[in-house]
């Protein structure tokens, strides 16, 4: 009888070179290529706390979900061997978990959903792992264990997004890709795709930098979306290959618990509501600061250089302009307290901003001069004494009530809620046929 199961994995990669999406891609090849095993849904790539600092690049973890007739020893030592054969970086502290089941336990889903937004223990996963008899391998500091359980756990019951990942045959080789042509499939699918190109800094976005396998990535709204945007960009040099993955990316799931202004975790992401109580300043290398107060305490929120014409809106903020905050905690130093770096700002209420101006003589219609606060103006062209007050001019905001402010596109992490998805939520459960494509 063919069972269900769920594998998780992570941290098999290091800076050097490798990603976990492509041992990912490997092993599913592998499994496919068996009639007796049949996935259940794309591979998850499940993006965990982005503010966790020991992570390599994007906090991912990985999960798998197949029926399969081979027995659970024997899918587990399969797996293991992948895990053994790409973690092979010092710095790869891979964990592999294997549930079997069709209903993940709500303590692992709980760990899972504490794992998008808190820092986790090891000894917390080692526990669930004894209690749900979970086979599991664990390498170098185990912390990668974390990482494949909260994988398992997260089934993406909600809204998700869709990621086609292709990868190169030769590492040696640059990734060359034609520009108009991702321009112009960012264009042709802007609705149905997201965060390929950043038309406000010309930047592409789909191609990493680094000495890993991915060649690209597209992000999407669904699989046949993200498959259509990479025929456009076909035929592409050195390609090894490429798979779908279901996803929590661009959903923002991380941001969705609130943080507590009077003790903030240091390294936790969320969200609160304040009222801005010292008003945005630039410091040096661009970075704008200001502080915001609710009835729980304070807190400084910083937006950095990077996050350009982000930083331009957060220093229009004004005292007594009440906003919802998101971001992660920056741990204190020595020299700084915890800072909230800004990930998002949604204006609430904008508090009216007004400046001042002396009255006009009414003879000569100049503007008058004061004799001295609470002594009335006097016209400094004809002498004629007035006791009217200063007049208030209410100036212009540039915010809008109710608009999510956040970095352009060049500067969003992986979880990023990009504009265009603002008004979407998914809500439906997945039972689909993979659509892959390996290198013949
Ligand atoms: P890449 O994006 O290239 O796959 P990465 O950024 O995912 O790399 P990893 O090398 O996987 O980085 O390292 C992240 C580590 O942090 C993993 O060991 C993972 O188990 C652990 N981790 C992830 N989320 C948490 C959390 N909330 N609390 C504690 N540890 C976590």
């Amino acid at each position: 009888m063919p069972s269900t199961f769920h594998i998780g994995f992570d941290d098999t990669d290091s800076s050097e070179g490798m990603c976990t999406t492509f041992l990912c891609y490997n092993l599913v090849k592998e499994l496919i290529s068996d009639t007796r095993n049949e996935l259940l849904d794309y591979p998850n790539l499940i993006r965990l706390n982005p503010n966790i600092p020991w992570k390599t690049r994007g906090n991912a973890a990985l999960a798998i979900r197949l029926r399969s007739s081979l027995s659970k020893k024997n899918l587990f030592a399969l797996c293991g061997k992948y895990i053994k054969r790409f973690a092979t970086s010092p710095r790869a502290n891979a964990g592999l978990v294997l549930f079997e089941g069709e209903e993940i336990p709500a303590k692992i889903q709980d760990f899972s959903n504490r794992a998008m937004y808190s820092v986790l223990g090891l000894v917390e996963a080692r526990e669930i792992v004894r209690e749900f008899c979970l086979e599991s391998i664990s390498l170098r500091s185990n912390q990668g264990l974390i990482g494949a359980l909260a994988a398992v756990g997260n089934v993406l019951p909600s809204d998700h997004t869709f990621e086609l990942i292709a990868y190169r045959k030769s590492l040696s080789k640059p990734r060359v890709l034609d520009k108009s042509k991702i321009v112009m499939m960012s264009e042709v699918t802007s609705s149905k795709t997201f965060s390929s190109y950043d038309s406000e800094y010309d930047r592409i976005m789909i191609a990493p930098h680094g000495p890993d396998p991915v060649f690209l990535g597209i992000r999407g709204e669904s699989a046949a979306a993200v498959k259509n945007a990479f025929n456009i960009l076909c035929p592409v040099e050195n390609l090894r290959g490429w798979m779908i993955f279901r996803s929590n990316q661009g959903t923002g799931e991380h941001l969705r618990e609130p943080i507590s202004l009077d003790n903030p975790k240091a390294y936790y992401s969320g969200k609160t509501l304040g009222t801005v109580c010292e008003a945005p300043r630039t410091q040096i290398g661009g970075h704008v600061f200001f502080e915001i107060e609710n009835e729980q305490g304070k807190i400084g929120c910083a937006c950095y250089e990077p996050t350009a014409v982000f930083r331009e809106f957060a220093k229009m903020l004004t005292v007594g302009d009440v906003i919802e905050v998101g971001g992660g905690i920056r741990k204190n130093t020595t020299l700084h307290p915890k800072v909230l770096n800004l990930e998002y700002f949604k204006v609430v209420k904008l508090a009216e901003k007004f400046t001042s101006s002396n009255p006009k003589c009414l003879r000569c219609g100049v503007s008058m001069g004061s004799m001295g606060r609470g002594q009335g103006f006097r016209c400094e062209k004809c002498g004629q004494k007035s006791s009217a007050s200063k007049h208030l001019i209410e100036q212009p905001r540039g915010l809008t009530e109710g608009r999510i402010y956040i970095p352009p596109v060049r500067a969003h992490r992986h979880l990023t809620k990009p504009e265009s998805r603002f008004q979407l939520t998914k809500k439906r459960s997945i039972r689909v046929k993979l659509i892959n494509g390996w290198e013949s």
